[in-house]
C-alpha cells in the first residue's frame, strides 16, 4: 500500500471508520473512497457489488458494523445478527470478486468466550459458550473472521481480522439508551455536574473489569498491521491493562469535575464478569498504545462537549 494506493474506508461515519480514515489523511492517504449510508446501503448484496465493480479500491477498511453497548443488543439481536452478516458478507465478497488487494476486518473482544481465561489470547476464539446478551452479534464477527480465513485458505484472498478491545473517544455515541460504557458515564457525570444532581446512577455492580483503548490508538495499529501483517491468524488490540466499572466511575467523576454521589443499579445486566485482552502478539509484532485512559476520557470529555448537539 502507498500513498496513492485507492483505499476504501466502509463505515467512515462511524467511531472506528472516522478515525481510520483520520489517520490516514494525516499520513497523506491521498486516493481515498468514502460512502454514506443513503449513497450505498452495505446491507444491499447488488449495491456493494456495483459499487466495486466501479471504484475498484486496492485496500478495504471494513469497519462498517452494527455495533451497541449492553443493552441494545440486548433490545435488537435481531438487526445485529442481521445488519452485520449482511455488511460483512457482501463487502468480503466483493473485495475478492474485484481484485481488492487486501481487506482488513474488524472483530472484538467481545466475542471471545463469555469465561475465557484472563487475559484472553487469540487461541480462545470459539472455545466455550458467548455471552447472551451480544451472542447474535458475536456469532455475526465469528463469521466474518472465519469467512476472511476460508476465502484466504481457497482464494488466497489477503484478507486480516483484529480483536479491537473496548473502544471509546470522539464520535462516539453519546445515547444512553445504547452506548457504551465510557461514552455513557462521561455524558451522565457531565449533565449531573451541571444541572447540580448530587447522584449518578451506574448500571450493575461496578465491578466487572475492562479495557479500554482510545479509537486514534486502534486505528494506528489498522494501519500498522495492513502495512506490516499478512496472515489469516487473528490479532488482538488493546493495553493490555483492565479497570473496573467503579473505578471508571470514578475516573471519569474526576475528570468531569463531579463531586457528588455514585449509586449502583444492580437491576441493570454486569456482562461478562471480566474482559482483557492478551497482546503479546501485537507488542511483539512493534506496536503498543499511545494514549493514557485519562487523557484519553479528558479529550474524549472535551470533543463531547463541543459535539453534543449534533452527536448521535
Ligand atoms: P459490554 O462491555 O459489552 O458489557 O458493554 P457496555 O460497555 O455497555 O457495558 C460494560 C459494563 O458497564 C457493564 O457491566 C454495564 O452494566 C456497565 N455500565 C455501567 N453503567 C453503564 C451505562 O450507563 N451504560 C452502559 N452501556 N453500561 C454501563
Amino acid at each position: 500500500m502507498d500513498k496513492s494506493s485507492k483505499i476504501y474506508v466502509a463505515g467512515h461515519r462511524g467511531l472506528v471508520g472516522s478515525a481510520i480514515y483520520r489517520k490516514l489523511q494525516a499520513e497523506g492517504y491521498t486516493n481515498l473512497v468514502v460512502r454514506s449510508r443513503s449513497e450505498l446501503d452495505l446491507t444491499n448484496q447488488q449495491q456493494v457489488y456495483d459499487f466495486f465493480a466501479r471504484e475498484r479500491p486496492e485496500y478495504v477498511f471494513l469497519a462498517a458494523a452494527k455495533v451497541g453497548g449492553i443493552l441494545a443488543n440486548n433490545t435488537y439481536p435481531a438487526d445485529f445478527i442481521r445488519d452485520n452478516l449482511l455488511i460483512q458478507t457482501n463487502v468480503i465478497d466483493a473485495a475478492y470478486r474485484y481484485g481488492v488487494k487486501k481487506l482488513l476486518f474488524l472483530g472484538s473482544s467481545c466475542i471471545y468466550p463469555k469465561f475465557a481465561p484472563q487475559p484472553m489470547k487469540e487461541e480462545y476464539l470459539l472455545s466455550g459458550k458467548l455471552e447472551p446478551t451480544n451472542e447474535p452479534y458475536a456469532i455475526a464477527k465469528i463469521s466474518g473472521i472465519i469467512m476472511c480465513q476460508s476465502y484466504r485458505r481457497q482464494y488466497g484472498f489477503n484478507a486480516i481480522s483484529l480483536m479491537p478491545t473496548n473502544l471509546y473517544g470522539p464520535g462516539d455515541n453519546f445515547d444512553l439508551e445504547t452506548s457504551h460504557v465510557l461514552a455513557a458515564l462521561i455524558r451522565k457525570f457531565a449533565e449531573a455536574k451541571e444541572s447540580g444532581a448530587q447522584e449518578v446512577v451506574v448500571w450493575g455492580t461496578g465491578t466487572p473489569r475492562r479495557e479500554f483503548l482510545h479509537v486514534d490508538d486502534l486505528a494506528d495499529a489498522a494501519l500498522f498491521l495492513m502495512l506490516n501483517y499478512d496472515d489469516g491468524e487473528i490479532v488482538n488490540v488493546g493495553v493490555g491493562e483492565d479497570i473496573s466499572i467503579s473505578e471508571l466511575a470514578e475516573l471519569v467523576a474526576d475528570v468531569v469535575g463531579y463531586r457528588g454521589k455514585i449509586v449502583y443499579d444492580t437491576s441493570k445486566p454486569d456482562g461478562t464478569p471480566r474482559k482483557l485482552l492478551d497482546v503479546s502478539k501485537l507488542t511483539a509484532l512493534g506496536w503498543r498504545p499511545r494514549i493514557s485512559l485519562r487523557y484519553g476520557i479528558r479529550q474524549t470529555y472535551e470533543w463531547y462537549l463541543s459535539n453534543r448537539a449534533t452527536a448521535r
